[in-house]
């Protein structure tokens, strides 16, 4: 790797910064660090960071504020980061209405409290390694169904003209549906091969990211063209 790689811890508990900190700093990461919410946004307006971990209860702004306005900058914002640019959000155990709204914000992946680091450095690497593009490489493996283009090595979707961004959750879940088109998968089924069996969480994860995938590819989500419902079974992937 060229560079080093930034990860920006936002949280309030210095316990767990400093640990953090120190974890990601032995895998050869640089850390950036900040302690409130309003602080956050300062630092991401001066900073372009590689990833980020969110806690979601902080003072001032809290993480669902911070994450919405990375995902949906305004001019306003002014956020020398990306708004694709990975979130890990640090949650309560226990607290599902923050892990749905979690990803409702388009958080890449949850962890529960309290974590092990070494747990967290992992999802960390997962997720980067996920959304690592190679612009460089040869070839082409991109899937083609009528206007939707779905090209794995850039993790680009675009429908007709349009480039559509998704976040690396929903592009791993659209990307898996559509390497296996028409095969039918449960939810179960999915949460196992699209989150992994580590992953801590329900099947209505699968259902939220589902409906989401649909409002950005489905050119009427109330209709699906790409992706289908059925009923009693789970979901699959063909082009109608
Ligand atoms: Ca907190």
């Amino acid at each position: 790797m060229s560079k080093e790689q930034v990860i920006f811890i936002i949280e309030d508990e210095t316990a767990i910064r400093e640990v953090v900190h120190k974890y990601l700093q032995l895998e050869g990461f640089a850390v950036l660090e900040a302690e409130s919410g309003t602080q956050a946004l300062v630092m991401l307006r001066e900073h372009s960071v590689d990833l980020i971990i969110l806690d979601i209860m902080l003072p001032g702004l809290d993480g669902f504020t911070i994450a919405r306005t990375i995902r949906e900058p305004s001019e306003y914002s002014q956020l020398a980061t990306g708004s694709s640019t990975p979130i890990i959000v640090l949650t309560s155990r226990g607290d599902e209405n923050d892990r749905l709204a979690g990803f409702n914000l388009g958080a890449d992946d949850y962890v529960v409290k309290p974590f092990s680091p070494r747990e967290l450095v992992a999802r960390v690497k997962a997720v980067l390694r996920r959304n690592q593009s190679s612009p460089q490489s040869e070839g082409d493996d991109s899937l083609v169904f009528g206007v939707l283009c779905i090209d794995p090595r850039r993790h680009a979707v675009t429908l007709g003209e349009k480039a559509l961004s998704l976040t690396a959750k929903e592009f791993d879940l659209l990307w898996f549906l559509a390497c296996h088109a028409r095969q039918v998968f449960s939810r179960e089924q999915l949460l196992n091969s699209v989150w992994g069996y580590e992953f801590y969480g329900d099947e209505s994860t699968v259902t939220v990211h589902i409906r989401r995938l649909r409002e950005k590819i489905e050119p009427d989500p109330a209709k699906p063209t790409y992706i289908h419902t059925i009923w009693g079974v789970g979901y699959k992937f063909e082009e109608q």
